[in-house]
């Protein structure tokens, strides 16, 4: 864009709901800007269970509206993001003190059948003396149910729609930070201002707040100001523990205050423990898992688990806020997580807030946001994101089986681990990230993980890395399987590789 154009959309916020009303709305024709405070999904869209699904556990709070359309959107996205999504098989042992077996039976059929229609496989009863899915299990548990959802590499769910956004022409101001805005003449006059100090003013006919956990803070730096919080600030904390069994399938275990915890597979060395729900004041709260947090998610694992889990084996943690719309429940769980768009107006000019929500049906916000701001907006085409692979995603139909054995032919002197590790980041991407690659030589420093120079340089260039923690814990998770020395020598790469080209951080572009 020209330096003082008007943009249709300026965003504030590149976690997976800002993301997503970027891409929707660039690809429409529309004129985006989008800034983001810290790294892209740093925030709850990097801290989330990473499961695609309706929420089992939603239907006893009578969201059936909320649980189809989720339903219907985690076939949508292992569709449009076979590369970094797979299904997943449930397993949820039986305690009849806790649920009838005939209320489950019933919550899964229905679960089966909410969603207009399901590639996955049905939920059954199962044999946890005799099916293998009960070898973790503690002995006594006899009886239990198998279901299908999804999961998904959330932070990369994020990055993937920015660069689609920014191949259809949006401006990214990562690490950039919204200020202020004033109405002007029925549009937007915008302060941002980069980490390095630099102020930026944009102009654009409408504000989107997808500011998440901060959405209220920067509603009111539009002078909109709601007279109580509009959203209920709720966290939500995991551990990450070296891996529990064997087997690909994931656990739901009910507890004795009516949560479930989940217990899912974590890379190939690891399993994921979450979640807590604990209501707090500020998204300023530091984000790390309370010793309280981490006995409860022992406590409800080990009441299950053929091996104790105790707080020793913790590897990894990670904390998050839910920005839930405020429904003035007391109990946090109980909180509605469905979405609102909140429309306000000042002086004239428009700022659409959103409220709630789940990565699961970001692609369905985006749609609603663009149809409720359709007034403002002259958008050149309809709806087309249900559809259109994000980058990397048209695998084809061998799927990701047939793309990492095409990717392994193309790059024969690759190691087929590493192929395929890659193209479960990168989807078909993967050759860009080798090209020129023709033997291990070729991938230049090996930072530990199957992690080398080659996709490094790659992430650097094309997915707006600027630190070592965006590339371990964010663009991959190699963090978990490298070594204090290994992480440290990784950041100080970036870093000087990052301050050596002078990379501007502002506005940026993700694609080729
Ligand atoms: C523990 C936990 C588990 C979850 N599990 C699941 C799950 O398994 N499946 C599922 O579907 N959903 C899950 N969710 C919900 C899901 O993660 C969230 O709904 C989603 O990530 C919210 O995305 P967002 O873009 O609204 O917010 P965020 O990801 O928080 O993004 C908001 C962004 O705005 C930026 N920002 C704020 N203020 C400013 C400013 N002034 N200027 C510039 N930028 C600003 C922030 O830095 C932040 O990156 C979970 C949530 C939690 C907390």
């Amino acid at each position: 864009m020209e330096p003082g154009t008007t943009y249709d959309l300026l965003i504030v916020g590149g976690g997976i709901n800002g993301a997503g009303i970027a891409r929707d709305a660039a690809g429409r024709g529309l004129a985006v800007a989008l800034c983001e405070q810290g790294d892209f999904a740093s925030a709850t869209s990097s801290a989330s269970s990473k499961l695609i699904h309706g929420g089992l556990r939603y239907l006893e709070h009578g969201e059936l509206r909320m649980v189809r359309h989720a339903l219907s959107e985690r076939e949508a996205l292992l569709a449009i993001a076979p590369h970094i999504s797979h299904q997943l098989r449930f397993v949820l042992p039986h305690v009849r003190e806790l649920r009838p077996a005939w209320m489950i039976r019933l919550g899964l059929l229905l679960y089966d059948h909410l969603g207009a229609r399901s590639s996955l496989p049905s939920s059954q009863a199962v044999d946890l003396q005799t099916s293998r899915y009960g070898d973790a299990l503690k002995p006594e548990l006899r009886k239990g149910f198998v279901y299908s959802d999804g999961w998904i590499d959330d932070a990369r769910l994020v990055i993937l729609n920015l660069r689609s956004a920014s191949l259809h022409g949006a401006t990214l101001f990562p690490r950039t930070r919204f200020i202020t805005a004033h109405p002007e003449h029925r549009a937007w006059a915008a302060r941002l201002q980069s980490t390095d100090g630099r102020w930026i003013d944009v102009r654009a006919r409408v504000l989107v707040n997808a500011a998440g956990p901060w959405v209220d803070e920067v509603l009111s730096a539009t002078s909109a100001t709601p007279t109580r919080p509009r959203v209920r600030l709720v966290k939500g904390s995991h551990i990450v523990v070296q891996r529990l069994y064997e087997g690909d399938h994931a656990y739901l275990l009910q507890n004795d205050d009516r949560r479930v915890v989940f217990v899912i597979p974590f890379g190939s060395n690891h399993t994921l423990i979450g979640t807590t729900d604990l209501a707090v004041n500020s998204p300023l709260t530091p984000m790390t898992i309370s010793p309280p947090e981490v006995e409860y998610l022992c406590k409800a694992s080990t009441r299950y688990l053929r091996k104790p889990v105790s707080p020793q084996q913790m590897v990894w943690s990670y904390a998050g806020v839910r920005a839930l719309f405020n429904d003035h429940h007391q109990d946090p769980s109980s909180v509605t997580r469905d979405y609102t768009l909140a429309l306000d107006q000042v002086h004239g000019s428009t700022v659409l807030s959103i409220l709630g929500g789940k990565l699961t049906v970001y692609r369905r916000l985006a749609e609603a946001a663009l149809a409720k701001l359709k007034p403002w907006l002259e958008p050149s085409r309809g709806t087309w994101t249900a559809s259109e692979p994000l980058p990397g995603g048209a695998v084809g139909a061998g799927g990701m089986k047939g793309l990492s054995e095409e990717l392994c032919g193309r790059h024969p002197g690759v190691p087929a681990a590493l192929v395929h590790a890659l193209a479960r980041r990168h989807g078909t991407l993967t050759d860009a990230v080798l090209r020129g690659v023709h033997n291990e030589a070729d991938l230049g420093i090996h930072f530990g993980a199957q992690l080398f120079e080659r996709e490094v340089e790659y992430l650097i260039r094309h997915e707006w890395v600027q630190t070592g923690d965006d590339v371990l814990w964010r663009r991959t998770k190699a963090g978990l399987d490298m070594s204090a020395a290994e992480r440290s020598r990784l950041d100080e790469y970036v870093r000087e590789r990052v301050s050596r080209q002078g990379l501007d951080p502002s506005p940026a572009r993700g694609g080729g």
